[in-house]
């Protein structure tokens, strides 16, 4: 079983999320919607998923970026992207702090702006600090992708997209991405899409 995952447009999206307290994230109900949840973003497929996604404004996001979701993309640009298989796990509460603001640039989807991407900047490394599902305090350092998932989804909670941060040049379809763009730098692609070089 899996849940609709709302679109743009969602007021729900543009809404800041409530925290949840100890004991929901231990109720049966936030148990359930975390499984489901998991079941939705797998299916999709997708590396992360908050809960305001599929239209509950609450402070929950649940990530997973499996190493199958990596083939395809050559090892250059996975190095190129720092990214590395991230094992399934619930964060409640996300507090995030930026632990190296040095910009980074790449692609960025998300599935509640299906079938497009464009170039969105973020900070290099951050630290997230939050509840797991059993409401055990974590705390996670994060640099390269794991990094952009962790602000992309905090992100959710606050009622910002991608889209709000992006490289509006850059936006485009999944379709032109993968015929035109998927195994180039990202020096080559601002250079043919009249954007300034990434800062290096
Ligand atoms: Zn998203």
């Amino acid at each position: 079983m899996k849940l609709k995952i709302v679109q743009a447009g969602d007021p729900v999206l543009r809404q800041t999320a409530r925290p949840l307290s100890e004991d929901e994230i231990r109720s049966a109900a936030i148990q359930q919607l975390i499984e489901l949840m998991r079941a939705t973003m797998r299916d999709a497929p997708g590396v992360g998923l908050a809960a305001p996604q599929v239209g509950e404004s609450i402070r929950l996001v649940v990530i997973e970026d499996r190493a199958e979701y990596q083939q395809g993309i050559s090892p250059e640009r996975l190095v190129e992207r720092g990214r590395e298989p991230v094992p399934f796990h619930v964060i409640a509460n996300p507090v995030l702090t930026v632990l190296d603001a040095s910009p980074r640039l790449f692609f960025e989807g998300c599935l509640s702006v299906t079938g497009y991407g464009a170039l969105t900047p973020r900070h290099a490394a951050v630290r997230v600090t939050g509840l797991n599902e059993r409401a055990e305090q974590i705390q996670i350092e994060a640099s390269g992708w794991y990094a952009r998932i962790l602000q992309h989804e905090t992100d959710h909670l606050n009622g910002e997209l991608y889209v709000d941060r992006m490289l509006a040049r850059s936006f485009m379809t999944d379709a032109a991405y993968r015929k035109q763009w998927l195994d180039r730098s990202v020096a080559e692609v601002c250079a043919e899409l009249g954007l300034p070089p990434p800062a290096a």
